[in-house]
């Protein structure tokens, strides 16, 4: 392994202890700060997701409130769950899980949140902000994703700005929730940058776009997608897929990312593992912006898209 590896987990602590201050000084000013999740149906990936979110959320103190429906829930019905917890006072932010069945549409949904307590920007007023340049909140995967690599650019002696002005940044993958606002976060850091879907993969070539990347972002949900020939010699490659992988052998479930580390390890300058890269830090961000929603809630002055404090 030549490559250096991005530690998320540490990276995640260290943000940690910063939100928890945030989290303390919040509680000492009263200000409602409660998180509330809201899952249907019981994907492995959003249990697994919810769990650790319950668990960071009684490690920091934060109120947290779980809400699961079944995977047969009406629009209707998900939709009465979002409108009362958008009205509860003691929730400062609301995470709606994805997946979400097949038979419910996701911006109906998501456009019954209270804007000013979609911590994930999924509301298409915050998503607008977020395109705009000016977000609200920064999307929890897309901001811990840029998190990780300003921290090690910094760690490995490299200006950010100059890095990311003389870069070019591929995005693999352009969901609404990881791909699109990863593009949005490049944009703001004025690099070069191209997106790529399933469909560009397949005319092209993945290893067309993708061995041009100074900076490789991927979030396929396709284990192993990523291998040695599909990157850059000395390239930065940040895998964001969490995919659940069966041992065959003993039935066991573990996660895997979208990028063949071992064999990229061998090209990359730098890559994060998964388990421990894009993940931990993912969690904590979420709380971070939990906090700064009680802060636009208690302050009301969240309509001002700049905010408490400009995020990106
Ligand atoms: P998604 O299924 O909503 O979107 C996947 C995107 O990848 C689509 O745009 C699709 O066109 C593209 N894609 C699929 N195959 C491709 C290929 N061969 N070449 C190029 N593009 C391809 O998934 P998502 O919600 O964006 O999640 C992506 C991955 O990130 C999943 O593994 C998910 O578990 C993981 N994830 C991780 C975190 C984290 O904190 N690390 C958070 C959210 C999601």
């Amino acid at each position: 392994v030549t490559a250096e590896i991005i530690d998320g987990r540490a990276c995640a602590q260290e943000l940690k202890r910063a939100v928890a201050v945030d989290v303390k000084e919040a509680r000492e000013e009263d200000l409602d700060c409660g998180l509330a999740t809201v899952q249907v149906g019981d994907n492995y990936s959003a249990t697994a997701y919810e769990r650790r979110l319950r668990r960071l959320a009684h490690d920091l103190d934060v109120p947290y409130f779980q809400h699961q429906l079944p995977g047969t829930s009406t629009e209707d019905e998900i939709i009465r769950v979002i409108s009362r917890l958008s009205a509860d006072r003691s929730v400062a932010g609301i995470l709606v899980l994805r997946p979400l069945p097949g038979h419910v549409r996701e911006p109906v949904v998501f456009s019954a949140l209270n804007p000013l307590k979609d911590i994930e920007s999924v509301h298409p007023e915050n998503a607008g902000l977020l395109a705009l340049g000016i977000p609200r909140y920064v999307p929890s995967t897309a901001a811990s994703a840029f998190h990780l690599l300003d921290t090690w650019l910094r760690s490995a002696g490299e200006d950010p700005p100059a890095f990311y002005h003389r870069s070019l940044i591929v995005v693999v993958g352009r969901s609404n929730n990881v791909g699109k606002p990863a593009v949005s976060l490049a944009y703001d850091r004025e690099a070069a940058v191209e997106s790529v879907d399933e469909w560009a993969s397949r005319t092209l070539g993945l290893g067309w776009h993708t061995r041009r990347a100074h900076v490789l972002i991927v979030a396929a949900g396709k284990p192993g997608l990523i291998r040695a020939e599909h990157v850059a010699e000395g390239s930065v490659v940040i895998d964001v897929g969490i995919n659940p992988v069966t041992d065959q052998g003993t039935g066991q479930v573990h996660m895997v990312g979208d990028v063949d580390f071992a064999a990229v390890a061998g090209r990359a300058r730098a890559v994060t593992p998964v388990p421990g890269g894009v993940g931990p830090v993912t969690d904590v961000w979420l709380m971070r912006n939990t906090m700064a929603a009680a802060r636009y809630l208690s302050v009301a002055c969240g309509s001002h898209p700049g905010g408490p404090e400009r995020d990106r």
